[in-house]
């Protein structure tokens, strides 16, 4: 319904704001029908028939052997980073221009971040520029898929492998891309995702380590609970199980993602073709052979006739509540203000000044599009 309007009801609709993002539900019935056997069962956590279907299902989703399921994505990264069993002290590569929690992972597994630039074009750490920050203590590359957008997956592989390092992504944005019909979760050593409840895919909290190695598997089992392994604690573990009822979350929204897709789709769409040709304006790069899975709409206003603060305001002014994602970079969080920063990040503090997501969910009218790009400009 467009906003501001008298509904069929007669009834005057406020002028509601149109938010950042809005969760994808399933139909109501959907979900119900997923969770009635549960009142049967009465088994609603560790690792229930729901979560053993939804782990199966998201292994042929995303072609990869092993797919294990947490409470969040970001507990997976935490469990990966301590599953490797780094030597104390390591160094992981990584990029700031990202959410808090990459960073804050890396931090509180006992590592020392290392920031990487970010390529001017793709947003994605910059493969050129790793090798110069590679020391005797650097155990892993940590690069983020940004907005969906695929890091230079071959030449982040060749670099670690020249190294001997690791190399975990944060795919958190990058569910349902694919690249030549390959899914994201198949590069590097390991793959994290979020399935919180502003992703593409949800299961209102939860997340996913996708991985090949099946010696990885018993190992991020018993830390995500209690460390328990043939009913004995190895190790001191956390709690990062997965409930059945947000498995069965996952059931439902993982039958109409491919409409999900498609419908935001079709809002990039038209976004694209209000700003793309905007001098100033700059937007995500399409990738060759990617199939993209349009999680995001950053933009970035380098050179327009209003800085990224005047348009954000702007468009607040019209109720409309884009977000600075990702700014300020991690690298620049009061917390970290004491990590010595080894090289220059200058591209990634240009974008990170200048960016601004603009409203993307599936539900998003076209008419709203127009509005928010017609404010804009
Ligand atoms: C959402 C997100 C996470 C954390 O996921 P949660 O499921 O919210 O814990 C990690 N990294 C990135 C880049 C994210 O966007």
């Amino acid at each position: 319904m467009p906003i501001g309007v008298l509904s069929k009801e007669g009834r005057k609709q406020v002028n509601s704001p149109i938010q950042v993002t809005r969760s994808s539900m399933p139909p109501f019935e959907e979900y119900i029908e997923e969770i009635r056997p549960l009142w049967e069962s009465r088994w609603l956590t560790n690792m229930g028939s729901k979560h053993q279907e939804l782990e199966k299902a998201l292994e042929q989703y995303l072609q990869i052997p092993h797919v294990s399921l947490f409470a969040n994505g970001h507990l997976a990264l935490e469990a990966v980073l301590a599953a490797f069993r780094f030597p104390e002290g390591s160094e992981v590569i990584t990029t700031p221009f990202t959410f808090a929690s990459t960073t804050h992972a890396i931090v509180r597994s006992g590592l020392t971040p290392v920031f990487c630039d970010i390529d001017p074009v793709t947003w994605t750490m910059d493969p050129e520029k790793i090798s110069e920050l590679v020391t005797e203590r650097t155990a892993a590359i940590l690069p983020v898929h940004v907005y969906g957008t695929l890091c230079d997956v071959d030449a982040i592989q060749r670099t670690a492998d020249q190294y001997g390092l690791k190399v975990i992504y944060d795919a958190a944005h990058a569910f349902g891309v694919t690249r030549d019909g390959v899914s994201a979760a198949t590069f590097g050593d390991v793959s994290v995702f979020s399935f919180h409840a502003t992703k593409v895919f949800h299961t209102v909290e939860g997340g996913a380590v996708c991985f090949q190695d099946s010696a990885l598997r018993q190992r991020l089992e018993s830390l995500k609970n209690f460390g328990f392994h043939n009913a004995e604690a190895v190790e001191a573990g956390g709690n990062a199980k997965l409930s059945e009822f947000h498995a069965a979350m996952g059931m439902c929204n993982l039958r109409h993602l491919e409409e999900e897709i498609a419908r935001r789709g079709m809002v990039s769409k038209r976004y694209r073709e209000l700003l793309g040709n905007v001098k100033g304006i700059r937007l995500r790069v399409g990738q060759r052979g990617v199939r993209p899975n349009y999680a995001y709409f950053p933009v970035v206003f380098d050179g327009y006739s209003y800085t990224r603060e005047e348009v954000f305001e702007r468009l607040k002014a019209q109720s409309i509540n884009a977000r600075k994602y990702f700014y300020p970079l991690t690298s620049s969080f009061p917390c970290y203000r004491d990590l010595s920063v080894a090289k220059s990040l200058e591209t990634a503090v240009h974008i990170a000044e200048q960016v601004l997501c603009l409203p993307l969910y599936a539900g998003l009218a076209l008419t709203e599009v127009e509005k928010i790009c017609e404010t804009i400009l």
